[in-house]
């Protein structure tokens, strides 16, 4: 066993200043507050997350050992309504990692409507070197440690890398066991059977759909036959490619952390899921030819979808991306400075709080359902996600055109708007 111990500062990698993803989504943040002229005060506030709460706890190991994690539970802001973001668990997790996660949960909140703020938690851990039991007892002890400050009108988790519906399921069981009776609405991303949603497994995923397509007409590009890449062929990265599938476009890449695959002929994207759900590893399934992990996003497809991790596209290969589209599933895969190199080859970004929104979305209805005693069915939820998704994603289109910016930058402006009079109205306490 390695995990990392005592401190997580000691396990934290040293990331280079560029390409901290705190300092990202600050850099991202800013850019939109300029072009916004937006006053000192509300950028003090909104620059820096509202509440950081670091926790420092023992597992019991199947050995018998104890070994010391670290984790940590980031809200960013709060003017719009309870917190909500998912957890992660990943030995690459820091604090800011955490914060910038948090930070880009308010935008995406904001910008598709919804009544939330932003949190996102994570611990630094790799959980493929835990066993179940040993999973459960960290998932259990980490969500005492935050039981504190979430709850279901306070802050609301939700799953993130390597997290999933079954380590929600204890977080929720753990949260009700201290609070003496069943609490359904402390997470979301549940088992169906507790109260999931119709839909949540695959939200993120049919979200970026829904992106493709409306993004498809302004591209004026046919999802028909469209080739599309996928970096990280997990929740986000696998549900993206098979509904992409079944409206006729063609998977010719994937990746985890395992490698790179290759087909050009498509794969079908519906079996690799299933093999990828079973535990297989891209880099030996026969299911296409393996190259190497970063020639991926530079391969000559109409759609890339990068849904691993943050900091994927940076100035060092942004130039060399030949995809025409690029729905971001994942949280923030593209540095501010290969933003600027994408937008001057024409490439069309539909950024994170918007393109991977499906999965908070579809969040709101879980915890609305679970606050009504209610279940709706796939189909309402869908119908329901399409109606918020689409909007969010031509509001954005629109500021874009009106303001000759960005999608990101006109995304941030829309949902920055939303925030700065939320809070202007609430006012300060006392
Ligand atoms: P996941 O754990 O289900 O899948 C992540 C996948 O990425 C795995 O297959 C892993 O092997 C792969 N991966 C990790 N590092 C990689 C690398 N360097 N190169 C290639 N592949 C790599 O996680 P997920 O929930 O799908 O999350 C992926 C991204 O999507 C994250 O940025 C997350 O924040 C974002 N996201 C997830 C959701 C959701 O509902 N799950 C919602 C919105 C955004």
């Amino acid at each position: 066993m390695t995990q990392s111990s005592p401190t997580a500062e000691k396990a934290a990698p040293q990331v280079p200043l560029a390409e901290n993803p705190f300092q990202m989504a600050v850099a991202q943040f800013d850019a939109a507050a300029d072009h916004m002229n937006l006053d000192e005060e509300m950028r003090y506030t909104l620059r820096r997350c509202r509440r950081e709460f670091t926790v420092n706890f023992p597992v019991e190991m199947d050995d018998g050992r104890r070994q010391g994690f670290t984790g940590y539970r980031v809200h960013h802001n709060e003017s719009l309504g309870p917190t909500k973001g998912g957890i992660r668990y990943h030995q690459d997790v820091t604090l800011d990692e955490v914060r910038a996660l948090a930070m880009w949960m308010t935008w995406k909140c904001a910008v598709t409507g919804l009544p939330f703020g932003g949190a996102k938690g994570g611990v630094t851990v790799n959980p493929k070197l835990l066993s179940r039991s040993e999973l459960e007892n960290l998932t259990r002890r980490y969500a005492t440690e935050i039981s504190h400050i979430i709850g279901p009108n306070k802050d609301i988790p939700a799953p993130d890398v390597n997290t999933d519906p079954q380590v929600m399921a204890w977080i929720m069981d753990t949260f009700s066991m201290h609070e003496g009776h069943l609490i359904p609405a402390v997470v979301t991303g549940k088992p169906i059977v507790l109260g999931g949603s119709e839909g949540r497994f695959e939200a993120t995923g049919r979200g970026v759909l829904y992106c493709a397509q409306e993004a498809s007409r302004y591209r004026n590009l046919p999802l028909e036959g469209a080739t599309v890449a996928v970096q990280g062929f997990g929740n986000a990265g696998y549900a993206s490619a098979y509904l992409l599938e079944e409206v006729g476009a063609r998977v010719v890449a994937a990746s985890d952390t395992s490698g790179a695959i290759y087909n050009g002929k498509g794969f079908d994207a519906r079996a690799l899921t299933r093999y990828k759900q079973q535990g297989g590893r891209l880099a030996e399934s026969a299911a296409g030819d393996l190259i190497a992990p970063e020639e991926l996003l530079e391969l000559p497809v109409d759609i890339l979808i990068p849904a691993a991790l943050e900091g994927q596209i940076t100035e060092r290969n942004a130039s060399r991306i030949k995809a025409k589209l690029i729905l971001e599933a994942a949280n923030g895969p593209t540095t501010p400075a290969a933003d600027t190199i994408l937008a001057d080859a024409g490439i069309m970004v539909v950024p994170d709080i918007v393109a991977n929104a499906g999965g908070v979305i579809v969040s709101y209805f879980e915890w609305m359902q679970n606050n009504q005693c209610a279940h709706w069915d796939e189909e309402e939820v869908n119908a329901r996600l399409h109606r918020i998704i689409t909007k969010a994603f031509n509001d954005t289109v629109k500021v874009a055109g009106a303001e000759k910016v960005t999608l990101r930058m006109a995304a941030y402006m829309l949902a920055i708007n939303r925030v700065v009079e939320a809070t202007k109205l609430r006012g300060i306490y006392p």
